[in-house]
């Protein structure tokens, strides 16, 4: 069984189309989770969470989703992100809105715990530590846990006693074993590991295994829509150097 999991599509359909189409072409894709922030800094946040409750996708709430219907205060966010935040409100549709706050903050499938952030914060946390990954071991009880919010993929075993930046390489199937660990799958609509490519993840429950994949897309077609929207223009020139 293969699962694509992706995280952070941040409204950008074009991004998320090149993900699943090269993802299926790779792989018999079963099933879909997405971790969150589906929606926010990109021009096409109906589209995308259309497009992921057409897949029947197992979908968990980001902040990102939460500022854009209100249920987070968008001072809490940086310029750009504040003024995308107020844009998504006002062109998500009522059915997409009800949608994104009937999601769980938190959801568990094959052993696998969902967040956005972290277990122990789902809105907030960043785990990007293996300091912060030890201190959420108390905070669920699967072996696994899939977050997103940094938009920095990576793997991480436990026992570790320090934290190895990015531990995987791309397009490398990487077992899990019988390990506790966690793992990003990297950003889809907009990376920052200075990687401009769509990141995901095919993850199989049944064998134990991760492979973390990139993807290109039409950055160009993202960045035109976005600039077409009159979003802030640096969320744009960002796409493409994927920072
Ligand atoms: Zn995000």
């Amino acid at each position: 069984m293969t699962i694509l999991v992706v995280s952070d599509i941040h409204a950008n359909r074009i991004a998320l189309e090149a993900v699943i189409a090269n993802a299926t072409s790779h792989s018999p894709v079963s099933a879909m989770w997405v971790l969150g922030d589906t929606v926010g800094y990109g021009a096409q946040p109906n589209e995308c969470i259309e497009r992921v409750r057409v897949e029947g996708a197992l979908v968990v709430a980001g902040n990102h989703d939460h500022a854009a219907i209100g249920k987070i205060d968008v001072t809490t966010f940086n310029k750009y992100a504040a003024e995308a935040a107020i844009w998504t409100s006002k062109i998500l549709q009522e059915e997409n809105k009800k949608y994104i706050a009937s999601l769980p903050l938190v959801a568990t499938k094959y052993d696998c715990t969902l967040a956005h952030g972290s277990p122990r914060d789902p809105i907030w946390e960043y785990l990007i530590t293996a300091e912060a990954a030890v201190a959420n071991l108390d905070h669920f009880e699967t072996a696994g846990c899939a977050v997103g919010h940094s938009h920095i993929p990576f793997l991480l075993r436990m026992p570790q006693s320090a934290m190895a930046p990015v531990v995987y390489e791309t397009d490398v199937v990487l077992d899990i074993g019988k390990h506790r660990y966690f793992f990003n799958p990297g950003s889809v609509g907009q990376p920052r590991d200075n990687d401009p490519r769509a990141s995901y993840v095919l993850f199989d429950p049944d064998a134990c295994t991760l492979e973390f994949r990139r993807t290109n897309y039409n950055v160009q077609l993202a960045q035109s829509l976005i600039e077409e929207a009159g979003l802030p223009q640096i969320l744009a020139d960002r796409l493409k150097v994927g920072h």
